[in-house]
């Protein structure tokens, strides 16, 4: 049974299953197909393209389909443009397919092995398992080559649907993926050939087809100057233009299911254009498909990102546990755009996370299917999860206060309330949290402890005040402190300058006085009106280091 059972939860996963499943016809093996090009960082946005393929790959998985994530790389797509900060000499491989571009960082065969690297080791952090294809490999063993020559055969048929499509302005002319069209009349019909090969003197795209009788293609190279040609039914440097590219492709591995990002997927695009040549030329119903749109960024200001800007997914996890990072995506239906906060939002954002893993422990609703969806796949079982889980806040503002070691942060965790063997059992939070405490809150907010004691300030005490530091430092035990008692006795200082018990309910004044002493204590210990909570705070610093600050010298 190849459905979702009666009653459960459904979602946008379910339905693009259900979808996938009719189109493969039910008790038959499905495809499901994410594509992309490695001509740059594959950011947060592109992540999409993996993750939503992913999703229902999982979904299928569960129900004991045999499914195959398909996963296309284009890195047989022209390299376009020399982007900033390469060196300018690599606009000599402009029209070269990305494979066969060096690699500037020189750390990877090519361009294109530079930049699917990094995603595959953040996929498989994040439980994404796909049968990586691509384009180069495939052009170059040949296997396309009997639908290449249906695509030839059949160029009239084609330019027919791509003519009733095109627009004097093609919206997608400046994309990452697009040929470069030669200037010439729309009757000439080489011009608007299916199929390019790569010139065979010095590789690049640059040519004009000067001819073509079956079997062979001859074309001049408005780089080199060579004349060459090319014979489909043997050469194999060549690749179908990329809007027939597409269908060929879904209708050769019989995809079931692919989406698209919302820019593809609007009337006129290659999408939608995609569709139309699946069905006509190549012969195959449309995949089963969504658009989905647009994933942004906020909060990265001091991020020095590897994508220029844009952060990928091997930066989000720095500061995001594997299954939040997938929560973000699977929560969302994907017609919904949305911004990953790398800002003050990332600490609401592991509340609600472990408030929702509460929450499954009992209900089970669309949430929480989220939550699932999120956590575990089918074939990984569960994500890493820290053993022990301690808010992200509190392991953040120890990470802040001590600008320490794992150890020492662990030491001082356990202390606060949250008792662990290890510091692997606060893992993978904890070094998130360090990460996130260096690396994206802002100088400003940070907690910066005094080295020395306020002199000044200590030396203008009011009466009250010494009498709190006194009543402080009197009652202060020396050796580890813990969170409770410390807790108690920072609210129960103004409460005991009252003449009133530790354990007095709070006065008016009792309140106001905490106000005053927690920013006297503040500005004593940070130089600040505020900082994390206190007892966090005076645990951390040990009683060593509070006293030295609370006292004039
Ligand atoms: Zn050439």
């Amino acid at each position: 049974m190849a459905r979702a059972g009666q009653g459960e939860p459904t979602d946008w996963v379910t339905r693009a299953a259900d979808d996938a499943v009719r189109h493969a016809g039910e008790g038959n093996p499905v495809t499901v197909s994410s594509g992309a090009s490695p001509s740059g960082p594959v950011h947060l946005g592109n992540l999409r393209e993996f993750l939503t393929v992913h999703f229902v790959a999982d979904e299928l998985h569960r129900r004991g389909v045999q499914v195959r994530h398909l996963h296309v790389w284009d890195d047989f797509d022209r390299f376009r443009r020399v982007p900033a900060g390469v060196d300018p000499a690599w606009s000599e491989h402009i029209g070269r397919p990305l494979s066969a571009v060096p690699d500037p960082w020189g750390c990877h065969d090519s361009w294109a092995e530079h930049f699917k690297e990094p995603l595959r080791t953040a996929l498989a952090d994040l439980g994404v398992e796909m049968e990586e294809v691509s384009q180069t490999e495939r052009y170059r063993a040949g296997v396309y080559r009997s639908a290449v020559r249906t695509a030839i055969e059949q160029r009239d048929a084609i330019e027919a649907i791509l003519a009733r499509h095109r627009t004097k302005k093609d919206p997608e002319s400046d994309e990452s993926g697009a040929e470069e069209e030669p200037p010439v009349g729309p009757s000439d019909e080489l011009a608007r050939f299916p199929f390019k090969p790569y010139c065979s003197s010095c590789g690049r795209d640059t040519l004009d087809l000067t001819g073509f009788s079956d079997p062979v293609i001859d074309y001049s190279c408005r780089v080199c100057g060579n004349h060459g040609r090319f014979d489909i039914d043997s050469d194999t440097d060549g690749k179908l233009v990329w809007k027939v590219d597409w269908p060929m492709r879904w209708a050769f591995e019989h995809v079931d299911f692919e989406p698209a990002g919302m820019d593809h997927a609007t009337p006129g695009s290659s999408f939608t254009v995609g569709h139309e040549l699946v069905e006509g030329v190549f012969g195959m119903p449309r995949p089963a498909w969504f658009g989905y749109a647009f994933v942004g960024f906020a909060g990265v200001q001091k991020m020095s990102s590897s994508a220029g800007g844009a952060p990928t997914a091997a930066d989000a996890l720095r500061i995001l546990e594997p299954p939040i990072l997938r929560w973000l995506y699977v929560r969302r239906q994907p017609r919904q755009a949305f911004n990953i906060d790398f800002g003050p939002e990332v600490v609401r954002l592991y509340d609600e996370w472990d408030a929702l893993g509460r929450k499954a422990e009992t209900k089970r609703d669309v949430a929480v299917l989220a939550f699932e969806r999120a956590a575990a796949t089918a074939s990984a079982g569960t994500l890493p999860t820290p053993r022990v889980v301690v808010p992200f806040r509190t392991l953040a503002s120890v990470a802040d206060v001590t600008a320490g070691s794992a150890e020492l942060i662990s030491r001082v965790i356990g202390r606060v309330g949250h008792e662990h063997s290890s510091v692997d059992d606060l893992e993978p939070r904890l070094s998130r949290a360090i990460h996130w405490t260096t690396e994206f809150v802002p100088d400003s907010d940070r907690t910066v402890v005094r080295e020395t004691p306020d002199t000044d300030r200590l030396a203008t005490l009011s009466s009250r005040e010494s009498t709190w530091l006194r009543l402080l430092l009197d009652e202060l035990p020396d050796g580890d402190l813990d969170v409770e008692p410390v807790t108690s006795l920072v609210y129960g200082v103004p409460k005991l300058a009252h003449g009133l018990a530790l354990d007095a309910g709070p006065t008016d004044e009792v309140k106001a006085d905490q106000k005053e002493f927690f920013r006297l204590l503040y500005n004593l210990l940070v130089g600040k009106d505020r900082g994390p909570r206190l007892p966090t705070l005076i645990v951390a610093l040990g009683p060593e280091k509070v006293r030295s600050l609370l006292t004039a010298p």
